[in-house]
């Protein structure tokens, strides 16, 4: 290890004790992102090269691995997940008057980086048992402004594909999978993130591997392979440029900035490199939460996630779905109090300030409603210690809705 290194470690150790002040109320955090393997090693190394721009070794290591091991055509590492579905909206040339259709459980991203473009967003529910978008409902939304379907894999366990691209492909409608929870998840034995024609991953702090901030673009069409090069490029053909297929390069179409500091896809790679570890992780604690909840979850009435037979989940995060909105703050309070924190997400889009500006038609999606009053995410991270997972299996089961 070299002399910097050892300088910048203490540091780093410094700012975990001051993570550890700041969140002292809560013994438990929610999330938590750690060092996984050779992250400081290859940052270092990225460092001292002398390249640290977008498009560099670590970038490169990102992309292979990532395009083997999932078996896609090109995979773009990029800034972030909502970066890379601009990327997705800019490659479908999508205008105003467009509509899209996701869903309104999702995070902010899946549909604001279309609406950048102009585009409406058309919500269509969600089902109940895995908060998927509902298949059952995804064609009678279609109408001739369709221009995308963009699904998203919730909590890394896959949308029941077979029937979202058979109804896709009779209208000729794009499919973009919003996979930013279901990396390495499979679907019918296939990888997430290998089915719609373009998908989306991200590496934010709060996902199963992580830069911080970060993310892909998967290419599977390979119609979008050349142009999604040059929109991450800024318009212009600058990775034809290093690769020698062209003696200079120039601003041939829009484009942006969406390439990722070497610095940032060192640190990424060493993640990647170590997935089985992380995935296998989060998959016993997963499994433990799942098991030791079952019959108390049973007696109180309360649903644990259900995972269809044909789906590999990606692990991504645990969740409770309570009998009522008051029981589920009860729920929050009684954790709250023993250092635990739990949290609710996602405000349904079509509630929203901006979501009722957006769409005219009141756009009834009631169990997504239903389903956002009433469920808890409990505390789930790489770094989750046995102990940890222990105290919060014993203040749940203490927990009734009697
Ligand atoms: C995290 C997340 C995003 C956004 O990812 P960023 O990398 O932070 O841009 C988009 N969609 C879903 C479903 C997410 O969970």
């Amino acid at each position: 290890m070299s002399d910097v290194l050892s300088h910048i470690i203490p540091r780093l150790s410094r700012s975990d004790q001051d993570q550890k002040i700041e969140s002292a109320n809560f013994s438990v955090p929610f999330n938590r992102s750690s060092l996984e393997g050779r992250e400081l090693e290859y940052i270092f190394q990225a460092i001292t090269s002398g390249q640290i721009s977008g498009g560099q070794t670590f970038s490169k290591r990102c992309e292979l691995l990532l395009e083997q091991v999932l078996g896609v055509k090109r995979a773009l590492i990029t800034t972030s997940c909502t970066h890379a579905l601009e990327m997705c909206a800019l490659l479908l040339n999508i205008q105003p008057g467009d509509e899209i259709i996701t869903t309104s459980f999702t995070f902010v991203s899946t549909v604001n980086a279309f609406v950048l473009r102009g585009a409406t967003p058309i919500f269509c529910d969600i089902r109940a048992d895995t908060l998927n978008i509902d298949e059952n409902k995804l064609e009678a939304l279609i109408t001739p402004n369709t221009k995308a379907i963009v699904p998203i894999h919730y909590s890394g366990i896959a949308c029941e594909m077979d029937q979202i691209v058979e109804v896709a492909n009779r209208y000729d409608i794009p499919i973009i999978e919003d996979n930013a929870h279901g990396l390495f998840g499979k679907y019918k034995k296939r990888y997430l993130g290998t089915i719609g024609c373009l998908a989306t991953q991200s590496f934010h702090e709060t996902k199963n591997i992580t830069c911080g901030e970060g993310g892909a673009l998967l290419i599977n069409d390979p119609h979008y392979l050349e142009r999604a090069e040059i929109i991450c490029e800024k318009g212009t053909d600058r990775s034809r440029f290093f690769r020698g297929q062209v003696d200079k390069y120039t601003w041939i179409d829009v484009g942006s900035s969406y390439v990722i500091s070497d610095v940032l896809a060192a640190f990424l790679f060493a993640q990647l490199e170590v997935r089985q570890k992380i995935q296998f992780r989060r998959q016993s604690l997963w499994e433990r939460y799942h098991f030791e909840l079952a019959e108390w979850a049973c007696f109180n009435n309360i649903r644990q996630p259900f995972i269809p037979p044909e789906c590999d989940p990606g692990w991504h995060l645990y969740y409770l779905i309570l009998p009522s909105l008051e029981q589920r703050q009860a729920l929050i309070s009684h954790l709250k109090a023993a250092g635990i924190l739990a949290v609710f997400h996602y405000h349904p889009l079509h509630l929203s300030e901006m979501g009722r500006k957006l769409t005219k038609q009141s756009q009834m999606c009631p169990v997504c409603e239903d389903i956002h009053d009433r469920i808890l995410r409990l505390p789930f991270y790489n770094s989750m210690t046995d102990g940890q997972q222990t105290y919060i299996l014993e203040t749940l089961l203490k927990f009734s809705c009697g």
